[in-house]
């Protein structure tokens, strides 16, 4: 009863892949198992759509202004991508950063995002660094893996170790409520956009002030569940296997507001005479990390958090990764490369087969 209901998630899954041709590179990162407990009187709000790179799947219940609070978000979703995040648009705080615009003014929000984004730097010694735009560039898989059809062509060795130069967290600098680059480095928040962005939502759910009950967001590979179901039966969240992304490991069923992130090297990735080369990166020496770990899963109460320490995590392998995660109260799952799980104590209360 269990895998027939998973089969046809996954049936749903793969039809909204289809239906947003271009984003066919769109894999299940994580199936939301919505065994719909909405009450009688409830008003439910369901969309998809797509936005920052990836598929967006709300699931609102509420009062009727649930309608207008899920618009909000995809509107504020598109706002953040555009003015304040993507590197992609050159006048957003972001793009203009990268420019070399000195002292470039920051809202409150990106501001303590940038200072945290430094502290996982340090925290994770330089494993996860958002200053690895070059990079990122340089490899391009994600527009690779999104078009799937040119001719994928690895880069050189030397550029590679040129591109590695130039990056480093130290040369951000944040301060006074504004950042400027001390070096002609790029930023690329790839790793944590989906996190700061499930943070803001958070934000907007609660100042709706009862509007929403409860509900499950997620863009691509994280989650955010809010509230709790009208039935009293937890949210289910399935990680995927990753070695066959079809199937389900097993699932998180969790009450209330959790922010889940999974980092694997199945999301984004190209094949070059039989190596896979995927989209995260060891900013220590350039190249896609090898730390023996196929995916990591990070629950945590925090967006950003759980964005950033699934990326981090995955660099570090499942040792040092699992230390940092805790360091920041925040639960890990690691599948590696024998398909061998690591959970941490917290996620085994969460975790069910
Ligand atoms: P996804 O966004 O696909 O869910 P991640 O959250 O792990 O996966 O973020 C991967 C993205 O983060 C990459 O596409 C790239 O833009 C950026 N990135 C890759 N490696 C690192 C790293 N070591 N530190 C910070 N950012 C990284
Ligand atoms: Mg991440």
């Amino acid at each position: 009863m269990f895998f027939s209901f998973i089969k046809q998630i996954e049936l749903t899954v793969f039809s909204i892949a289809k239906t947003f041709g271009k984003l066919k590179w769109f894999l299940p990162v994580m199936w939301i198992l919505l065994l719909c407990g909405c009450g009688q009187g409830t008003f439910r709000v369901s969309r998809t759509d797509t936005g920052m790179g990836t598929v967006i799947q709300m699931q609102l219940f509420g009062t009727e202004e649930s309608q207008s609070v899920s618009e909000k978000l995809f509107y504020m979703i598109d706002e953040m991508e555009g003015q304040e995040i993507s590197w992609r648009y050159p006048n957003s705080l972001v793009g203009r950063i990268n420019q070399g615009q000195q002292g470039v003014s920051l809202n409150a929000e990106l501001y303590e995002t940038l200072l945290a984004c430094k502290e996982i730097s340090v925290a994770s010694e330089g494993a996860f660094d958002i200053t690895i735009g070059k990079l990122t560039r340089l490899w391009d898989i994600d527009s690779y893996s999104q078009t799937g059809n040119m001719q994928y062509v690895l880069p050189e060795k030397k550029a590679i170790e040129e591109a590695c130069k130039e990056s480093g967290y130290f040369y951000l600098e944040v301060k006074n409520q504004t950042a400027t680059l001390t070096s002609p480095i790029q930023i690329d928040l790839g790793a944590v956009g989906k996190g700061i962005a499930l943070d803001r939502i958070l934000n907007v759910l609660e100042e709706a002030d009862g509007t929403v009950y409860g509900g499950v967001i997620s863009l691509g590979g994280s989650i955010l569940t809010y509230g709790d179901k009208q039935d009293g039966t937890p949210w289910q969240v399935g990680i995927v296997d990753p070695f066959d992304t079809d199937k389900c490991l097993g699932v998180l069923k969790l009450f209330g507001q959790w922010c889940i992130s999974t980092s694997g090297d199945y999301e984004r990735y190209v094949e070059v005479d039989g190596v896979r080369y995927h989209h995260i990166l060891d900013p220590r020496t350039g190249y896609p990390a090898n730390s023996g770990v196929r995916s990591v899963t990070i629950l945590s109460k925090s967006g950003f958090l759980s964005d950033a320490l699934s990326t981090a995590c995955y660099v570090l392998g499942v040792e040092k990764g699992m230390e940092l995660a805790q360091k920041y109260q925040a639960e890990a799952l690691f599948v590696d490369s024998e398909g061998k799980q690591y959970l941490s104590e917290g996620m085994k209360k969460f975790f069910c087969l």
